[in-house]
C-alpha cells in the first residue's frame, strides 16, 4: 500500500514538473539560439530540447555529419522547429563570426549562445607528460573558443530590436560549458582540460560583470561526470569507471539531458536574475566529503 501511495506521488509530481518544463520556454517563442558541439552529448539533447520548447535552433558543430543528423532528428520529432547547420570549428574566429552573422542575417537576431563544444584529449595527463601541442590544443577549442563565441555573441545581442507584441526581449542568454573539475582537484589528471575549464569559470564571471548593463546575462554551467562519448570513451575500463563512481554521491554517472535541463533554464527568462554563476549540475559530487554506503 506504501508502494502504491509512493508511485502514485511519484506519478504526479513528474507530471506537473512535465507541465512546468513545458511552460519554461514560452518567452522563448521566436527566440533564436546558436549551440555549439550540437551534434553529440549535451549540445545534441540540448538541441533537441531547446526546439521542442520552441525556440530556433542554429547547430553549429565541427562535424558537419553528426550535425546534419542531430538536424535530422529535430525534424523528426519537432517538425516545425526551424533550424540551421553550420560547419564551425569554435577555436577559428572567422567559423564563429560566420555563424553568428548568417544566423542574425537569416532569423533576424540571436538570443541565447551556449558555447557547449569542448574536447578531453586521450593524452591530455599531468605536469610531466602533457605535451604542449596537447596543451595549446585543448586551450584553443575549450578557452578561446569560448571567447570567441561569447565575442560575437555579444555584438550580435547587442544589436536585438526589441519586439513589444511579440514579448521579445533585448539582450541575451549566454551559457558556457566549463566543469565540475574547476572546482575540485583529481588524481586522475587531464591538466590541460582542467585549467581550461578553470579559465572559462574566471571568463564568464568577469564578462557577466561587464555585460550586466546591457541586459546580456553570462553563466557557467558545471556539469558532473556524463554518460556521454567525451567521458565513456575515455572510461573505457570497468576500473576507471569504478575509480570515478564511489566518489559519486548519487551513484551514476549524469546524462546528458540533465544539463540540457539546466541549459534551458539559464538561456529563458526563467533565470532572469541569474547571471555570473558557476551553475552546478553535478550530482552533488562537488558539495561530498562522503559518500553514501
Ligand atoms: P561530446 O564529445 O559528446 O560532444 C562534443 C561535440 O563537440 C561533438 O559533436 C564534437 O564534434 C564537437 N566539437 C569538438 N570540437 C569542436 C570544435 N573545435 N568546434 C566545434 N565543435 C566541436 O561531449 P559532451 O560530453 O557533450 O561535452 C560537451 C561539453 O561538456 C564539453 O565542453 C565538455 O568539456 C563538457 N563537460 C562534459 C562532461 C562529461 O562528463 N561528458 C563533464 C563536464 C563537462
Amino acid at each position: 500500500k506504501m508502494e502504491m501511495r509512493i508511485k502514485r506521488r511519484h506519478r504526479r509530481s513528474a507530471r506537473k514538473l512535465r507541465r512546468l518544463r513545458m511552460m519554461k520556454l514560452k518567452d522563448a517563442k521566436n527566440q533564436v539560439a546558436i549551440i555549439t558541439g550540437a551534434g553529440s552529448g549535451i549540445g545534441l539533447e540540448s538541441s533537441l530540447l531547446f526546439a521542442q520548447e520552441g525556440a530556433t535552433v542554429v547547430l553549429a558543430d565541427i562535424n558537419l555529419g553528426a550535425a546534419d543528423a542531430a538536424a535530422a532528428l529535430i525534424a523528426k520529432r519537432t517538425p516545425n522547429a526551424k533550424t540551421m547547420v553550420f560547419k564551425t570549428d569554435v577555436s577559428s574566429e572567422k567559423d564563429i563570426k560566420a555563424a553568428v552573422d548568417a544566423t542574425v542575417e537569416r532569423f533576424g537576431r540571436l538570443d541565447i549562445m551556449f558555447n557547449n563544444a569542448g574536447i578531453m584529449h586521450p593524452q591530455d595527463d599531468n605536469a610531466v607528460t602533457t605535451e604542449e601541442n596537447i596543451w595549446d590544443l585543448t586551450m584553443n577549442i575549450n578557452v578561446k573558443g569560448v571567447w570567441w563565441g561569447c565575442k560575437y555573441a555579444i555584438l550580435a545581442m547587442r544589436k536585438n530590436p526589441t519586439d513589444e507584441s511579440l514579448g521579445l526581449r533585448t539582450g541575451g542568454s549566454i551559457i558556457n560549458v566549463a566543469s565540475f573539475v574547476a572546482l575540485m582537484g583529481a588524481a586522475t589528471p587531464q591538466l590541460a582540460y582542467t585549467a581550461s575549464k578553470g579559465a572559462v569559470l574566471a571568463m564568464t564571471r568577469e564578462l557577466a560583470m561587464v555585460h550586466a548593463r546591457e541586459g546580456i546575462r553570462l553563466n557557467s554551467l558545471c556539469p558532473g561526470p556524463l554518460k556521454t562519448p567525451l567521458l565513456m570513451d575515455f572510461l573505457n575500463t570497468p576500473e576507471k569507471r569504478d575509480r570515478r563512481m564511489v566518489h559519486i554521491p548519487m551513484g551514476r554517472f549524469g546524462e546528458a539531458i540533465e544539463q540540457a535541463q539546466a541549459a534551458v533554464f539559464l538561456g529563458s527568462d526563467e533565470s532572469s536574475y541569474i547571471t555570473g554563476t558557476d551553475f552546478k549540475v553535478d550530482g552533488g559530487i562537488s558539495s561530498c566529503y562522503v559518500t553514501p554506503l
